[in-house]
């Protein structure tokens, strides 16, 4: 059991997190990158054995996302400069922000339109590879376009997949493995949206809804998985694959950054704001991130104040032996992405020395920042997406963690600041606007300032 009144007298932060305050808090015990590696127990080499994978589907996604011809069957988001919301910021926050603000625009991945789109996708491609070869019908060496076919999709509909999820991971999975013929159900926590649910039975999909939150959703397709020696569970606590799935965005960003002349080294540092929920996106994304730029990248997750999974479960070292729920805290935001009330073990453990801090923020904050991405780059996501926009203001008035971290003025005048946008290609235009008006709705943002 914990005892919640011994814990905030050793960590008085989370008297902060229970009032649902905003914080924010850099880990003093990151270490760096080869100090760390052991801790995580993957390497570079199994980053690379996802992205010869994925390489290998390429042809295959080509033929059945025709959105993903352009790019050779890549499943990839553009990353751009956002000079007018960094001004926007500027002005709301009375903070100059020396160097470039940058979005990665995950939100607008094929297929799924979220950063799950890397993880899901990757792991179900997995799954199927396994199977195929298993079975005899699949070598690396093939033209994997020949999935495409009756024969290959009587194959897999003999198996199925089970996930649970608070939306977008269930429609990463869902949508890719009824695609190549599985049978599949996505157990969905009450946070998910209607549209995200109606898109997924559209495809196919068996939707199982709880009232509870995702952590039921996720014990409920364990169990279901579990009678059903046929049926594949996808742990997003504990996936190994999923997380190599998501750390693959390091090569491709440091790619993308290469053909745009963004440089990262130790004079030009790259802050990354990585909205978190159980973990596995964020923290897969960090760990391809640090294996690509080294100690020059500094990854700082976002949570809602109402589900600060992440930030609790490495404050305390207690992982997943805690949830927001024991404090209190009732994992209930706007943030669907995001509303999860127990990190990932896994991802906590392996991680922990590799990220640089955590800060929390209020629903208000994300539709506030939401509205101001819409008025000033006419960009639009779902509020998840938005936890990543405040990160640059708490790393500009930290100066303990700036000089820990030996950033002078000149290195911070030469960084690149990189909001990680990690949903929202996909919402209806009617749900949008609906979010828009939320934004611009008396929450004490509208006015005067910007
Ligand atoms: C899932 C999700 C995240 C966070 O990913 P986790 O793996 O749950 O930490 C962030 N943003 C959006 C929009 C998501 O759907």
């Amino acid at each position: 059991m914990i005892d919640v009144s011994t814990l905030t007298v050793q960590f008085p932060l989370l008297k902060s997190l229970q009032v649902l305050d905003e914080v924010c808090w850099f880990n003093p015990n990151v270490t760096p990158l080869n100090d760390a590696l052991p801790y995580v127990g993957l390497t570079a080499a199994d980053i690379q054995e996802a992205s010869d994978r994925l390489t290998r589907f390429a042809p295959y996604l080509m033929v059945v996302f025709p959105e993903t011809a352009q790019a050779g069957g890549m499943i990839e988001s553009e990353v751009i400069e956002i000079p007018a919301m960094k001004a926007a910021l500027e002005r709301t926050e009375g903070q100059a922000i020396p160097g470039r603000l940058m979005l990665k625009k995950d939100s607008h991945l094929p297929i799924s339109g979220s950063i799950k789109a890397r993880g899901g996708i990757y792991e179900v491609l997995t799954h199927a590879e396994k199977l195929a070869m298993d079975a005899g019908l699949l070598s690396e060496a093939d033209d994997y376009s020949k999935l495409d076919s009756d024969e290959f999709r009587r194959f897999f509909s003999q198996y199925s997949i089970a996930v649970g999820s608070t939306g977008n991971l269930g429609m990463s999975i869902g949508i890719m493995s009824a695609k190549l013929g599985f049978t599949v159900t996505v157990h969905m926590s009450a946070d998910a949206r209607e549209w995200k649910k109606a898109k997924l039975r559209s495809h196919g999909v068996t939707v199982v809804e709880y009232a509870q939150d995702y952590g039921v959703a996720v014990e409920a397709g364990r169990k279901a998985a579990e009678q059903d020696p046929r049926c594949f569970f996808i742990d997003d606590e504990n996936s190994r694959t999923l997380f190599l799935g998501y750390a693959v965005a390091g090569e491709r960003l440091k790619k993308q950054f290469g053909e745009q002349g963004i440089l990262v080294d130790a004079e030009h540092p790259l802050f990354v704001y990585l909205p978190c929920g159980v973990g596995g996106g964020p923290g897969g994304v960090a760990f391809g991130l640090k294996l690509a730029f080294g100690d020059h990248v500094h990854c700082i997750f976002a949570e809602p104040t109402h589900s600060p999974c992440m930030l609790l479960g490495v404050h305390t070292g207690l992982h997943d032996q805690i949830a927001v729920q024991d404090l209190g805290i009732d994992n209930i935001t706007a943030a669907d992405g995001l509303a999860v009330g127990r990190p990932s073990g896994f991802v906590g453990r392996a991680m922990e020395r590799l990220i640089d801090g955590y800060y929390t923020l209020s629903d208000a904050q994300m539709y506030h920042w939401l509205g101001k991405l819409n008025q000033s780059e006419g960009i639009q996501l779902e509020p998840s997406a938005l936890a990543g926009m405040p990160g640059v203001i708490h790393v500009l008035k930290d100066a303990p963690y700036q000089r820990r971290i030996e950033m002078s003025e000149k290195r911070l005048h030469q960084a690149t600041h990189l909001v990680w946008a990690t949903g929202g290609g996909m919402v209806p235009p009617e749900e949008m606007e609906k979010y828009l008006a939320q934004a611009g709705s008396p929450l004490g943002y509208a006015s005067g300032k910007a």
